[in-house]
């Protein structure tokens, strides 16, 4: 049995289950601060016997085996989390492989292996929701340099008549404070759902994150993009990146039918927590690997 978790900015998703993506049990609660929310997380997985556990966690993070931070939160905002030893906390509680990475290439993984990109070795995650983020699958593998990807803060062009400043407290109009759910509120005054009717809207969405597709396809050349997360609940944004794309690429690179080519997760919103099931398989096999 394998444990999983979906450590996101606001809730966080425990379940248990197995790596053909079959939840048996699961909870969610909001993420408040460590001292209250990683107890609820061992109360949860102390009633099963579990092989390994995996965790896709909101980031940044440590994923570099070789740090001695290896395995916590690290430069985030959210009170109480910043340089949180994640993996340590679980550790302490539970004496088997764990499995740790971004929630998007814990999404990345659970959509190559059991959803929209089943049977591919190459894939691209994007969430466009609070933040925007990525993962990728490339040759079979998470993408993984000095650190993981943060392809949701690339340099995008500005459309002529946005004026929005940008709410990225790094960069401001990088692809985040352009195009993620908060900047859509502060730049309409109105949050996504209750701007459904405003195609003006979703055209500009779609403007933005076709030009950073075309980074990403440059770049990776990835042979299914997924874009998951609350924005992309719009249809509209889809139309639109459809329609842009072919504009911003000029035929330099022939690219699949683009309603085949960038879709939904096929996991739907169980993307991350079927993910973080198969971090957990992936510990599990990396730690005994004749299993
Ligand atoms: P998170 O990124 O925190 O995990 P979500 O992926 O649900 O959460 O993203 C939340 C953001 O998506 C909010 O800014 C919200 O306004 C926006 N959002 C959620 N649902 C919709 C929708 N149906 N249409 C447009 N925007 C939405
Ligand atoms: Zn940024």
């Amino acid at each position: 049995m394998l444990g999983a978790i979906e450590a996101g900015g606001t809730k966080f998703v425990c379940a248990v289950g197995d790596e053909t993506g079959h939840i048996a049990e699961r909870i969610q609660f909001p993420t408040t601060v460590p001292e209250e929310t990683m107890p609820r997380v061992i109360e949860f997985f102390k009633r099963f016997t579990l092989d390994a556990i995996g965790i896709g966690s909101f980031g940044p993070i440590d994923v570099d085996r070789e740090s001695p931070t290896y395995g916590s939160i690290t430069s985030t905002p959210k009170p109480g989390w910043r340089d949180y030893p994640l993996v340590q906390a679980l550790k302490e509680s539970f004496a088997v492989p764990i499995g740790f990475n971004t929630d998007v290439n814990g999404a990345a993984l659970g959509e190559v292996s059991l959803g929209a990109a089943k049977g591919l070795d190459s894939c691209l995650y994007i969430t466009v929701g609070t933040g925007i983020g990525a993962g990728a699958i490339v040759q079979g593998k998470l993408l993984q340099g000095f650190s993981h990807p943060e392809m949701g803060h690339i340099l995008v062009r500005r459309h002529p008549k946005d004026e929005y400043q940008g709410k990225c407290p790094y960069h401001h109009d990088c692809l985040e404070g352009l195009a993620a759910g908060p900047a859509i509120e502060a730049r309409w005054g109105k949050k996504g759902i209750q701007l459904v009717n405003h195609p003006e809207v979703w055209d500009l969405e779609g403007y933005y994150l076709a030009q950073a597709l075309m980074h990403y396809i440059l770049i990776l050349s990835p042979k299914k993009i997924i874009l998951g997360g609350g924005v992309m609940h719009q249809p509209q944004v889809f139309s639109s990146i459809y329609n842009y794309l072919p504009q911003l690429i000029q035929g330099y690179v022939t690219l699949p039918a683009l309603s085949t080519y960038i879709v939904s997760p096929g996991l739907g919103d169980d993307a991350g927590i079927v993910g973080a099931l198969l971090l957990a398989d992936l510990a599990m096999k990396e730690e005994s690997p004749h299993m």
